[in-house]
């Protein structure tokens, strides 16, 4: 543990409403003192916080295999590696971004200097969701770290193993006034919302991010919202088929589709959807051979009633004329939902209303690029917009026409491992981006200071207005 004045203890899942105040008062008064970290002392902090998730792998892993059966190769790939590597990526680059930029006061402030101070904002909250357990809440974390706040974590209550160690390890490198856990769920979440943060990051679905904006608006403070919605995948028929059936059905696949960037429903130019159906089915039946129940590859959806939602989505479809061209059906008690691929999906099924956040995936057949346009621009910004071609102007085209989040060309969802990319969306799928130097900025005041150093000339253009002084007005208007 750093070096601590006040020792950190594990507050109880779902702690009182008093126990969540005096922890937001012991981290609001550590505030002035974590600004002044060097940037040494927010290194050493991350270190020790990657020490303990490394001491602690093993548990991570069984914890999210208790949760939602997620394999412990991708525990590692997409949980601790992803940890990993923002933090190297931090560390490589806080000291620049924390140093004090000298900026032109221009020619009417001649005479003085101008600069701008990154400062911490202070007291920040970060509320995560369940689908990447542990790195929703860290990759985070890094970036308030490393700017210099004080954090209260609120991971998700339906991944509670993964989350009770997540207290554990925090408690164990950081003093109850540096960063603290609230365990707890809607109610507890709803307490910390009505405290006076100086910033809250949230990563969930677009109706909570909605909740948190109102909350926000009562202090005020800023926000950043990582949210989700539905993520076209828009397939060129310059594409090769099947290479691009085998990446689409990756990304469709992994989490078991619980990905806030999963393709959400694709677009295929009509003469290949057939042919694309056929690639994607032995795409999926390669990364998942043998019985899908069995399969310890392929993860649990993570509660009963989420299975039962995607289970529905799909019967809903089915009721309305779409066909269930593969797969299909489940154990909503065993929170198991099989790979599936819908054709013929009326546009009014709510498979097309709502995020799938499942490994169904609803296939729509194209004859013009104005229709793919159309269908997507009449929803709300999605998170991260997929494009498979191989000509540079198609890809320019969709690029132009469709606004997103983020966007990938020749792949999907890898971009959020970027450290160097902003990741976040707009609209209705967020505000505000994380990773890297982004999410460093999220925490951060810019603070710009001015000072006058010489006498300046603004006390020549003080009242009394003689009419020399509205000459000289007049000039400075033309020239400057
Ligand atoms: P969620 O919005 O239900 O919950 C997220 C967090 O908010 C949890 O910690 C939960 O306890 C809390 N919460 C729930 N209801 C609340 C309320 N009424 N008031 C205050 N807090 C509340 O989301 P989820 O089901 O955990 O996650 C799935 C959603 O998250 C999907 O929409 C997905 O696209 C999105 N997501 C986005 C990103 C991203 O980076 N953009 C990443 C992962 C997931």
């Amino acid at each position: 543990m750093l070096h601590s004045t006040l020792p950190n203890s594990i507050l109880p899942v779902a702690p009182s409403a008093e126990q969540i105040n005096s922890t937001f008062e012991a981290l609001s008064a550590r505030t002035a003192d974590q600004r002044r970290l060097s940037a040494k002392e927010r290194i050493k902090r991350l270190d020790a916080l990657y020490g303990e998730i490394w001491n602690r792998r093993d548990d991570l892993k069984v914890a999210m295999w208790e949760d939602f059966r997620k394999p412990a190769e991708e525990v590692d790939l997409t949980e601790i590696f992803v940890i990993k590597s923002e933090i190297k990526a931090v560390k490589k680059g806080v000291k620049r971004w924390m140093k004090p930029r000298r900026v032109t006061s221009g020619l009417a402030l001649i005479g003085s200097a101008s600069w701008i101070r990154p400062e911490a904002k202070g007291v920040v909250l970060i509320i995560s969701p369940w689908n990447y357990p542990m790195q929703l809440v860290f990759r985070p974390l890094v970036a308030a770290l490393a700017a210099g706040c004080t954090v209260v974590l609120k991971p998700s209550e339906l991944t509670g193993k993964t989350s009770e160690i997540v207290a554990e390890i925090v408690a164990a490198v950081f003093p109850a006034n540096e960063v603290s856990v609230v365990q707890g769920g809607v109610e507890e979440a709803t307490h910390l919302l009505s405290l006076p943060f100086n910033h809250i990051y949230f990563t969930g679905s677009p109706a909570v991010g909605k909740i948190v904006m109102r909350a926000a608006a009562q202090h005020p403070c800023s926000v950043t919202l990582e949210l989700g919605g539905k993520s076209p995948v828009i397939i060129d028929e310059s594409a090769p088929v099947r290479a691009t059936a085998k990446k689409i059905a990756w990304a469709k696949l992994s989490n078991a589709g619980q990905i806030c960037v999963a393709p959400d429903y694709v677009f295929v130019p009509r003469h290949l959807e057939l042919e694309f159906a056929k690639a994607f089915q032995i795409a999926m039946t390669e990364l998942y051979p043998g019985d899908i129940e069995t399969n310890k590859d392929y993860q649990r959806i993570v509660q009963d009633q989420h299975a039962k939602r995607l289970l529905d989505l799909v019967d809903d479809a089915v009721s309305k004329g779409a066909k269930l061209t593969y797969g299909g059906g489940g154990d909503a008690n065993q929170c198991l939902v099989n790979p599936a691929i819908l054709s013929d999906v009326p546009a009014d099924s709510r498979i097309m209303e709502e995020e799938v956040f499942g490994p169904i995936l609803p296939i729509i057949p194209y004859d013009t690029l104005d229709e793919v346009v159309e269908a997507v621009n009449s929803r709300p910004v999605p998170l991260a917009l997929y494009i498979y071609s191989k000509r540079n102007r198609f890809v320019s085209q969709v690029l132009d026409r469709i606004q997103s989040g983020g966007a990938s060309i020749n792949n999907s969802v890898v971009h959020v491992s970027s450290n160097h990319l902003p990741f976040g969306g707009l609209g209705n799928s967020g505000i505000g981006s994380g990773h890297g130097e982004h999410g460093f900025k999220e925490f951060t005041h810019l603070r710009g200071v001015y000072e006058q150093r010489m006498k300046g000339a603004a006390s020549l253009l003080m009242p009394p207005y003689t009419p020399r002084k509205t000459k000289v007005i007049d000039r400075l208007l033309r020239w400057l």
